[in-house]
């Protein structure tokens, strides 16, 4: 994970190069947080006399240079952050392009009657302060600038410390956007080097009224405490149930595939299976045959060797905890393979392992390409470990089978707010199925699958016994 300031402003450089042939000044991105917040507010105060209309031009743009750029922000995410690989994170990108909404999220409503007409509409918050995860970096600043602009809103954003090359590159090219389609400058800015400070600033400062947390459970916990209108997008540890009813062969690759892609950052991926025993051994093959590797007891704890690591307990009386070792999140199975002495081929994705339920990988957002399998002798042993390994994160849940009231009750028992049924799990956010994307799954404060109009104020505008026209 560590990089270094010299590799960082090779890669920028080589790709600043690559776009136009020489270096220059990237746009919306400032040297400290004072000077991106007066920037910002600058342009807010000419960004809201944009139309809807203006403002769908803008997102055009982001859209087509997001589609153009894909592949350079994905190489810089992967160069940066050694998390995931390119090829996912591009098709990310080109997702993130297409399903994201713009202006055609949001919505008037009118209220007409004996007394006149009332309205009700979606007004911007103003300045939007925004913190970004390492896992997806880019696509999160981007999908977050389609719907915060598409709102009306300005934005200020304070990224991951390990993602802040690639995120202030996808700042810059919001804003290449923002300046191609007639718009102000700086209306979406950063800083060169975010840190707690930077954060604290952007979060305290008067003018940023609305905050929104992608991340971890620290992060989200810290905005929701502000004060201000925060929107928390948190952790997740998404269960996937596999019954007997269900299509084992697609069960089992709409699982890897799920659970692989982009190396399992996406919070909404596959983090441990509950299988019912009779299925079980057949539902292993099959993934085996999908480029899972399926390790051994012993092997399994030579791995937790690798993957975890132990903090001692801030309270004495406490036992120590185990908690991820971030330097494997995002890596390749095979590389992970390789600290315990296997030396898998080139197909192999996933490392699949049996477990009992109360083993680490069963109960810990791993974020990595390992599928802990827990066998059970009913549904509703499942679905009971199921909600447990969850934790209560009401994130993610995901299911193989065709009975429809198994699939109610899971739904009901779990109460997250993505329930993927027979697909893998990225279907819960419009890949290669229905509904609209965002990379901001805002669980915690209940706005779902985030869009344009959860970065909106209501606003009531009355007219008393007028312009009911009926
Ligand atoms: P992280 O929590 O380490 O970091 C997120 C951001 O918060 C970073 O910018 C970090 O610097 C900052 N941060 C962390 N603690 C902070 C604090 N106390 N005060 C101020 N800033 C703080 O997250 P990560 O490792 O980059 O991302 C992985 C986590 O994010 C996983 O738990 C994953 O499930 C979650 N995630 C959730 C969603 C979602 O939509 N719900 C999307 C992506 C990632």
């Amino acid at each position: 994970m560590n990089i270094s300031e010299n590799e960082i402003s090779e890669i920028v450089k080589n790709v600043l190069a690559e776009m136009n042939g020489q270096e220059r000044k990237q746009l919306g991105v400032f040297d400290t947080m004072e000077e991106a917040l007066a920037e910002v507010n600058k342009a807010y105060t000419l960004f809201r006399h944009y139309n809807k209309e203006q403002r769908e031009n803008i997102i055009k743009k982001i859209r087509e240079l997001t589609h153009n750029e894909a592949e350079i922000m994905s190489k810089m995410a992967v160069s940066e952050t050694k998390m995931g690989n390119v090829y996912h994170k591009t098709l990310k990108h080109h997702l993130v392009a297409d399903k994201t909404p713009g202006t055609e999220d949001l919505e008037c409503r009118a209220l007409s009657g004996d007394r006149g007409l009332t309205l009700v509409e979606q007004a911007p918050y103003g300045i939007i302060g925004a913190i970004t995860p390492s896992t997806n970096p880019t696509c999160t600043v981007i999908c977050n600038s389609i719907g915060m602009l598409a709102a009306g809103n300005g934005v200020v954003f304070n990224p991951h410390p390990h993602a802040k090359v690639c995120s202030c590159y996808a700042v810059d090219l919001v804003n290449r956007a923002v300046l191609a389609a007639g718009g102000p400058e700086n209306i979406v800015v950063t800083v060169k080097n975010p840190t707690m400070d930077t954060s604290n600033m952007m979060v305290n400062h008067p003018s940023v009224r609305m905050l929104v947390a992608t991340g971890g459970p620290g992060v989200v916990k810290m905005l929701l405490s502000s004060g201000k209108k925060a929107i928390g997008a948190g952790a997740g540890n998404p269960p996937v149930i596999v019954d007997e009813t269900a299509d084992i062969k697609k069960a089992a690759k709409d699982i890897i595939d799920g659970c692989t892609f982009d190396n399992n950052l996406p919070c909404i991926a596959e983090k441990e299976c509950f299988a019912i025993n009779s299925i079980a051994d057949e539902l292993v093959s099959e993934m085996q045959k999908n480029g899972a590797y399926l390790i051994n007891s012993e092997q399994v704890k030579a791995l937790e060797d690798v993957v975890l690591v132990t903090v001692p307990p801030k309270n004495p009386q406490d036992s120590p905890k185990r908690v991820i070792n971030k330097n494997w999140v995002g890596r390749d199975a095979k590389k992970i393979l390789a600290e315990i002495g296997v030396n898998a081929g080139n197909d192999v994705r996933c490392i699949i392992c049996e477990t009992e339920f109360s083993q680490a990988f069963v109960q810990t957002e791993l974020m990595m390409p390992i599928l802990a399998i827990v066998r059970c002798d009913t549904f509703e042993q499942a679905l009971d470990m199921a909600v447990k390994a969850e934790h209560g994160c009401r994130h993610s849940a995901h299911l193989h089978s065709k009975n429809v009231d198994r699939m109610t009750a899971y739904a009901k028992a779990i109460c997250t707010t993505i329930f993927v049924k027979n697909a893998p799990s990225y279907a819960g956010i419009g890949f290669n199925s229905e509904g609209h994307t965002t990379f901001t799954i805002a669980g915690p404060t209940g706005e779902g699958i985030t869009s344009a109009r959860s970065f909106t104020r209501q606003r009531r505008c009355v007219l008393v016994d007028s312009l009911s026209i009926i």
